[in-house]
């Protein structure tokens, strides 16, 4: 049995930096299991061309990768300055005024997107501008400006992100921009919708009707980036619940909220998320400095590696691929970090839900199987043969050392299952034998030399013909 299958999933976003056909082709084969687009940056015709050719080159390589579309949501952002960039010190007064048009910012004032902020600021609060590189401390409000005092100051250029330290400004989560993306999102058929900047389970839903409107049934991804997102546990849980997903979208999050208190709250989503039987994607910063260099930091290294030691589905490169000097070689990095922390012991135990009951039959055999497959000695796999992507998704909610093929006729499936950890996803033809799937995806596994004589595995199966998508049964065979 292959012991060299990567189980954390790799999350690349695509940019100037992937256009180039041959590059493009090198993240996927080298180890990306989900493209995102970022509807935040692009036209719609880069969006549908890259798409056209991540789809020629799955069929090329014979993979299968999940397409995110990223919602840019109601990002706050500072209007430009005729200069394009100005330098602010410290001590400086600095006075955002909605009045102040478009290239007409200069060192002492600059417009702002958003009507509402006056009146949504108190003095004193600290404003976060370019991922808080600069703050400004609000020193009185009307109606049009917000007056400031510059407390860390640098470089400031044009149409910067502006946050207030711990959260609380109410633009609503879905702009009429991303009415427009959903729309796109749904003719490129992505199959994960990410949703930015989300305040509760309601805005989610706001989402899901959408993309449904539009004729789409892409799965939602709630990002969590908001202070309010996270102040209570019952918000969290909601959030989750209303997703299929959630991703740690640590630059906004960490902006918001101070990054001292990401790294409890990093363990708390993931933890959180995979007992809710939901996946999830921790992004933001996971190899920076390789936007600019080949190679990347120790503490970058142990950052992905504790990701995946908490358990993370998947780990996410943002501008290391989109915009950054060497996408292929980052994927390729990242990839062999994974692989070191999934060798680690602690994340082949697992006790996911070991004092829970479940209500779903489903949930029972996916545990059933897997609870077997960690406890039998020799099992090198778990094949779940032409059943849901869900039950994909229940089975690796267990942390184990194994591999689990799931195997599928549908390629929208199988592009799902991309993106849950552990799981390989095998395209298996319909077929008209009577053999059984188990066996015909032992065959073909086999084949792929994913599979040898005298190896055990476990398959999850379905006692009705009928009804492969709910199994019932979980069966241990030993390869002839
Ligand atoms: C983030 O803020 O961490 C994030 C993932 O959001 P963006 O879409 O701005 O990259």
């Amino acid at each position: 049995m292959q012991n060299s299958i990567r189980r954390t999933k790799i999350v690349s976003t695509l940019g100037p930096s992937t256009d180039d056909d041959a590059v493009l082709k090198k993240i996927i084969k080298l180890g990306t299991n989900a493209l995102r687009l970022n509807f935040s940056h692009g036209s719609a015709q880069d969006h549908i061309d890259r798409v056209k050719k991540i789809r020629l080159i799955e069929k090329d390589l014979n993979c299968f990768v999940a397409l995110i579309g990223d919602l840019q949501g109601p990002k706050i952002r500072i209007s430009s300055f005729s200069a394009k960039k100005v330098f602010l010190s410290a001590g400086d007064d600095f006075l955002l005024d909605l009045n102040v048009l478009k290239k007409q910012g200069n060192k002492h004032v600059v417009g702002f997107s958003y009507k509402h902020l006056p009146k949504e600021v108190s003095p004193s609060d600290i404003l976060l501008l370019d991922d808080g590189k600069i703050q400004l401390q609000v020193i009185k409000t009307n109606n049009t400006k917000i007056f400031t005092k510059v407390v860390i100051g640098g470089y400031l250029s044009d149409n910067k992100g502006l946050n207030k330290l711990g959260g609380g400004l109410s633009a609503s989560a879905l702009t009429k921009k991303d009415e427009l993306d959903i729309k796109l999102a749904a003719k490129l058929k992505v199959d994960y919708l990410a949703v930015s900047f989300p305040r509760s389970g309601e805005d989610l839903k706001k989402a899901r009707l959408l993309m449904r409107q539009s004729g789409s049934r892409a799965k939602i991804i709630a990002k969590i980036e908001r202070a309010e997102a996270i102040s209570s546990d019952t918000i969290i849980k909601n959030l989750i619940l209303e997703s299929d997903g959630i991703m740690i979208a640590r630059g906004d999050l960490g902006v918001e909220i101070g990054d001292h208190r990401l790294i409890g709250i990093q363990k708390k989503l993931i933890k959180m998320a995979r007992q809710f039987n939901r996946t999830v994607i921790t992004a933001t910063q996971m190899m920076e400095s390789m936007i600019t260099n080949p190679f990347p930091t120790r503490a970058e290294v142990m950052d992905v590696a504790n990701a995946v030691l908490d358990g993370t589905d998947a780990v996410m490169l943002s501008a290391e691929t989109a915009s950054g000097n060497f996408p292929e070689i980052t994927v390729q990095a990242m990839s062999k970090i994974c692989l070191g922390a999934e060798k680690v012991p602690s994340v082949n135990i697992s006790k996911h839900r070991i004092n829970k009951t479940f209500s779903s039959v489903s949930e029972t055999i996916s545990m059933t199987a897997m609870y077997a497959a960690n406890h039998l000695t020799n099992v090198s796999a778990v094949i779940l043969a032409r059943t849901s992507h869900k039950i994909a998704l229940l089975a690796s909610r267990i942390t184990s050392g194994l591999p689990i093929f799931y195997l599928s006729s549908s390629t929208k499936q199988l592009r799902l299952s991309a993106l849950y950890r552990g799981i390989v996803p095998v395209y298996l033809k319909k077929q008209n034998t009577d053999l059984n799937t188990t066996d015909s995806a032992i065959q073909l596994l086999k084949n792929k030399k994913f599979l040898k004589k005298h190896d055990f595995i476990i398959a999850i199966e379905s006692s009705d013909k009928n009804n492969l998508i709910i199994p019932n049964m979980c069966r241990i065979v030993q390869i002839l």
